[in-house]
């Protein structure tokens, strides 16, 4: 295939799943009715559900399991001291170049929408400023009074709260040296290029981990955390192995924190791309925070009474990038298989989402609409509804819900009709192999249990 129409096809795939997913409510446009905001995406039913799984089973393999993390929770505004201490006020930049004809700004090491946006100024040539160092902390300000004094910052990382809490932490949960402290949250990056749907945004959720560590074994324990890094993608969140690889970066693309960084890219429609890094933070942070807040925020071993200032291994995951990855990975489409006859000579989508991430497990579908088959229905779904995450529907055709279902990566389908009222039994359909087995009502409970352990 050439390459032309490799990317044409590639195209074509995202646009089918962004459109997936509004049909579906998955993802929306944020602000739609007021035509919108660039980098700006709005989570519907389906996709908050999605997301709060991914979370849910972050939290399980890197907070919970492990004896040696705790979380922690800090707000979105700090002092803003953090930030000169951080390094962000000086170095979270991106060179920009502007327009002379439209003062629009783009990123100098973007070329190829620099020539895509001089194509738009027909007939004249585009000339470019000297490129200016453009910091991309969102600025505020707190009180009425719009001043230096008064400026403060939305968080342009999560880590932050780890390394000024590091010392109440660590005492607070008994911990010693090596432990880790992690926290999801949004964070703030005033984006200016636009595209690829919720991959860039200004406001994104951020999982990540800091951990602290004895100067000498960073190293060992930086590759124990990319291991298990990818063992997440893998067995919790089911990404294909050729989907996702690893990116060593080169000495002069590091963060200016960073000694060494290995990003996880995934196989997106629109090429190859970071969703996950890990990076050895030295003891960059914790040393300018002492610097800078003159409080002692060194390490004194309990056993051997040595005092150092820990190394940090820091694995960082965009959660909004992971779900677009997951959406992707999961998308498949099939020949007509749910049986209405004015489909039949379409494609059908099955999201085969793994079944802990299925923002619902069950849907109850009544085959008809008449009594007394529809409360008898509904006392099924009243049945399953505090265990697992059901949903119950009984509009249109059957052909039709299961073909809903599938489209939003449901694993089974229970199904009730007339002879569920004699036998005591229902269909159950699995969405991967098709399959339909007659279960009886009051078995469903443990039958699902075993399905989701
Ligand atoms: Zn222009």
């Amino acid at each position: 295939m050439s390459k032309k129409i490799q990317n044409q096809k590639e195209d074509n795939k995202m646009d089918k799943i962004v459109s997936l997913c509004k049909r579906r409510g998955f993802v929306f446009p944020g602000s739609e009715i007021y035509g919108g905001l660039a980098n700006s995406y709005d989570y519907g039913p389906m996709g908050v559900e999605v997301f709060n799984n991914i979370k849910k089973l972050w939290w399980r393999r890197f907070v919970q399991a492990p004896v040696d993390m705790v979380g922690v929770a800090g707000p979105i505004i700090m002092n803003p001291k953090v930030w000169e201490a951080s390094g962000h006020l000086s170095h979270f930049t991106d060179p920009l170049v502007e327009c002379k004809i439209c003062h629009i700004r783009l990123r100098q090491d973007k070329p190829a929408e620099i020539e895509a946006h001089a194509k738009e100024h027909q007939g004249k040539k585009a000339e470019w400023t000297e490129p200016k160092n453009f910091n991309l902390l969102f600025k505020t300000f707190i009180g009425t009074v719009e001043d230096d004094k008064a400026a403060a910052y939305l968080r342009g990382e999560t880590a932050q709260t780890m390394f000024t809490d590091f010392k109440l932490i660590a005492e607070a949960a008994r911990k010693k040296i090596p432990f880790g402290i992690a926290q999801i949250g949004r964070s703030f990056r005033n984006e200016i290029t636009t595209g690829n749907f919720i991959f860039r945004m200004k406001e994104f959720t951020i999982a990540e981990f800091e951990y602290f560590v004895k100067p000498g074994d960073d190293e060992k324990k930086f590759t124990e955390w990319l291991n298990c890094q990818q063992e997440f993608f893998i067995q919790d969140l089911g990404l294909k192995p050729e989907n996702i690889k690893k990116v060593e970066l080169a000495q002069n693309e590091l963060a200016h924190y960073s000694k060494r960084t290995v990003d996880t890219y995934f196989n997106f429609p629109f090429g190859w791309d970071e969703i996950a890094g890990i990076a050895n933070r030295t003891d960059y942070d914790l040393k300018n925070h002492i610097e800078y807040s003159k409080e002692n925020l060194r390490y004194r071993d309990p056993e051997t009474g040595e005092e150092y200032i820990p190394y940090v291994v820091e694995p960082t995951f965009g959660l909004d990038r992971i779900m677009l990855a997951v959406l992707i990975n999961a998308y498949e489409e099939v020949e007509a298989r749910s049986g209405d006859d004015n489909s039949k000579h379409e494609k059908e989508i099955v999201l085969r989402l793994d079944k802990k991430i299925a923002p619902v497990k069950i849907a109850v579908l009544p085959l008809s609409k008449k009594e007394p088959l529809v409360k008898y229905a509904q006392k099924i779904y009243d049945s399953l509804k505090f265990d697992f995450a059901c949903e119950y529907d009984e509009t249109q055709s059957i052909g039709k819900r299961y073909r809903r279902q599938d489209e939003i990566g449901t694993p089974y389908c229970v199904t009730v009709d007339f002879g569920s009222l004699e036998d005591k039994k229902v269909t159950v359909r699995d969405r991967d192999t098709m399959k339909q087995e007659r279960i009886a009502i009051d078995k469903l409970g443990d039958y699902f249990q075993d399905k989701f352990n």
